[in-house]
Parts: structure tokens; C-alpha cells; sequence
């Protein structure tokens, strides 16, 4: 597999090889105008269904080019089927918060809207865009899929019974998340962060009486929330996740 090529690119159209791929506006600038390639650089593109390939740029116009599928070097391989659930915090948190997730491998992310949520408004779109960025970055395979942010009441009256929600709660009430993640054999998981006030007293003892549910501890100190958005997921992925060889075969 040829490492050396360092621009990769996500395609929403599903590739094949011997075919011709058409980039966006946007890729368009980037690989003419910014990296200024031409006819026969080699670049990296993946699509989030059938994996990875080297495309050849084939043919070069005014404000548009195709590139040429001319090989396969990666096999599909999805991310483990792990939710973030999150209260968006101020933007720049909010940016580290989305990139971070898609780097630790999260299927899909829905922002949540507590009752001290304090943020203007979530923008999907941006967030749509940074996690393919992200995923551009970090060398996955797939894209998370972004929700439109919910209120947490509605998120829980239609949650999948079948997945298991792990709280992240803050007031020292939840059990030890090692011992929490390594004794849940649920496959299809999710976490949820609160934002920078915490969760109310209604808002815990809501979660709390889920069937679905379980309250995790990360220990005496608080976090940030962007910081505990990491660290559980940090911890998921070592215990049961796509970091623990074991777990992941
Ligand atoms: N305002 C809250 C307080 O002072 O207690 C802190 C909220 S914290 C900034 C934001 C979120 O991060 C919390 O709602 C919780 O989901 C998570 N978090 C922070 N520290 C945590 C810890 N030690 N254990 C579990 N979750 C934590």
C-alpha cells in the first residue's frame, strides 16, 4: 500500500475502481488551488462504504477535475457502535468536542439539549463538516452520522431499548466506570456528557430511573465537559472498544 500520498479525501459517492470521481466545490479548491496538484498526482479517497483507494487526478478544467479510481487499499471496516450524547458547550469546546469524538471512533453523535445547556445555536452542517474533516485526519473509514439537536427528555421517551445509555454523573452517585464498562456486554452503547452547569436534580433523577441506564463516576474531580467527553470515551474504547484487540476481533 503506497503510504507516501497524504491528502485524503471523503467521497459521498460510493467509488469503484476504473471509474471516474468527481470532487466537490470545495475539494475542487483544495487540491487545485490550495495543494496545487496535477494530471497524475496521486491522492487518497475513501467513501464510508466499500473503503479505501488511491485516485489519480485524470483530468484538470477551468474550475473542475476528475480523478481516476485506479486502486483499493483498504478494505471497509466500521467503527464500534458507540452514540455520544453531549450538551454543546461554547464553540471552540464545541469544535474540540466533535473532532474529538470522531477521532475516538464514535458511529454517531447526537447534541442534547439539558436544561443548562448554554449555547446559541448548533449548527449540524458545521458539524457535519467537521467530523468529515476529522475523519479525513485520523484515517477511519466511515463518517459518524450527526442528529439535529434534541431536548434529553424527548432523546429518552424514544430510546432504543436495546442500547445502553451510560451517564456520565458528575455528583459522585455513579459507579466505577471500569467496573461499569467491563461488566456490560451490551455491543450497542452510548454516553452522555452534561454541559459545563451539570445536569439538573430532575434531569438525574429522570436518567436515573431508566431501565437503560446506568450512572458512571470518572472519579473526585470534575471535568470539564469536553474533557469528560474524552476520557469516557477514552475509556470505553480501551476497556470494550476498538483499542482492546480482544475485545475488537
Ligand atoms: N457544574 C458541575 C459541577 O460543578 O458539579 C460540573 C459539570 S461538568 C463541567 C460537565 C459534565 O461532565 C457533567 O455533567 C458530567 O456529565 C461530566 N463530568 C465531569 N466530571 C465528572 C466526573 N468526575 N464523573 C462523571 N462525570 C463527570
Amino acid at each position: 500500500m503506497k503510504t507516501n500520498i497524504k491528502v485524503r479525501l471523503f467521497s459521498s459517492q460510493t467509488l469503484s475502481t476504473d471509474t471516474l470521481w468527481q470532487p466537490d466545490d470545495r475539494q475542487i479548491h483544495y487540491l487545485l488551488n490550495v495543494l496545487r496538484l496535477n494530471v497524475g498526482d496521486e491522492i487518497k479517497i475513501f467513501d464510508g462504504q466499500s473503503g479505501e483507494y488511491i485516485g489519480q487526478i485524470y483530468a484538470i478544467g477551468k474550475k473542475n477535475c476528475s480523478v481516476k479510481i485506479m486502486q483499493k487499499i483498504r478494505e471497509m471496516e466500521h467503527s464500534p457502535d458507540l452514540w455520544l450524547l453531549f450538551a454543546p458547550v461554547k464553540k471552540d469546546k464545541t469544535d474540540f468536542i466533535i473532532a474529538g469524538a470522531t477521532e475516538l471512533g464514535v458511529s454517531r453523535i447526537l447534541p442534547t439539549m439539558t436544561e443548562r445547556t448554554i449555547c446559541e445555536r448548533v449548527n449540524k452542517e458545521r458539524f457535519e463538516a467537521q467530523v468529515i474533516e476529522a475523519a479525513e485526519q485520523c484515517r477511519r473509514l466511515d463518517i459518524p452520522q450527526v442528529s439535529n439537536p434534541q431536548p434529553l427528555e424527548k432523546i429518552l421517551q424514544t430510546w432504543p431499548q436495546d442500547r445502553m445509555l451510560f451517564f456520565m454523573d458528575e455528583t459522585g452517585s455513579g459507579g466505577d466506570i471500569c467496573n461499569i464498562f467491563q461488566n456490560t456486554p451490551n455491543t450497542k452503547v452510548a454516553v452522555l456528557v452534561g454541559p459545563e452547569g451539570g445536569f439538573s436534580e430532575k434531569e438525574l433523577a429522570l436518567l436515573r430511573k431508566q431501565s437503560f441506564t446506568k450512572a458512571v463516576s470518572m472519579g473526585k474531580r470534575i471535568l470539564r465537559a469536553e474533557t469528560a467527553v474524552l476520557a469516557a470515551l477514552s475509556c470505553w474504547q480501551a476497556i470494550c472498544g476498538d483499542w482492546n484487540e480482544r475485545k475488537s476481533k
